[in-house]
């Protein structure tokens, strides 16, 4: 294993202990993957994330239909996960989880709307939620790549939430900030009518954003 290996290996490790010790994900739920070359290196399956190491994430080639190289079998959900690296370019990493407020909101099969400008961190007015499909198909990641359409989020009905970056750093840093984004709605509707921010609101917003380091 060379030094950049390793070291993007540990990076993975170390993301997944945050999402375990920030809430955003419980047990062995979620799993993330980071584009490594022509390679994606992805989290193995079922695997607690305190016992997992450097040595058990597998290898997949992205030009692949699955097969891969590892002690361990990847995620069960690495069909989405090789899909949207070969769909969009411009991304590196892809962490998924089932955050409470995001999953809750994707139980009731809800989009989050302008809801608050931070929405335009996932590149739009609405976070889109995927139609359901079972976990780990082709179907679900079909779904979930015309969620994507534009965005670097999703929720995915009755399941969880899919967060995208060109750094495995910004694609942790969107998963938090889409649960914060769909606590703040789940509590909004409990206190009043949520104020919706206008297409212009958020296209202002979007251009505001061009300068402050949010892109992919
Ligand atoms: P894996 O343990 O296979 O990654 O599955 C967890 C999960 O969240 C499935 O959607
Ligand atoms: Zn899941």
């Amino acid at each position: 294993m060379s030094d950049d290996d390793l070291s993007l290996r540990t990076s993975i490790i170390e993301a997944c202990l945050e999402m375990t010790a920030s809430g955003l994900t419980t047990g062995t739920s979620g799993n993330l993957s980071v584009r490594s070359g022509r390679d994606m290196l992805i989290t193995p399956s079922a695997t607690p994330y305190l016992s997992m190491t450097p040595d058990m994430i597998a290898r997949m080639p992205l030009a692949g239909d699955g097969a891969w190289t590892g002690p361990r079998p990847p995620s069960t959900e690495w069909r989405f996960h090789l899909d949207i690296l070969n769909a969009r370019s411009e991304i590196g990493a892809v962490v998924h989880a089932h955050p409470t407020h995001a999953t809750a909101l994707a139980v009731a099969r809800m989009e989050i709307p302008a809801c608050h400008y931070m929405v335009a961190a996932f590149g739009g007015s609405t976070v889109r939620c995927a139609g359901y499909a079972r976990y780990g198909s082709a179907d679900l990641s079909a779904l979930v790549l015309d969620a994507l359409r534009d965005r670097t989020a999703c929720l995915l009905a009755n399941h969880g939430a899919i967060a995208l970056g060109d750094t495995l750093d910004k694609a942790m840093w969107r998963m938090t900030e889409l649960e914060t984004l769909a606590r703040q709605f789940v509590v909004a509707r409990q206190a009043g009518e949520p104020v919706i921010l206008s297409d212009a609101e958020i296209a202002e917003t979007l251009a505001a954003f061009a300068d402050y380091g949010l892109k992919s």
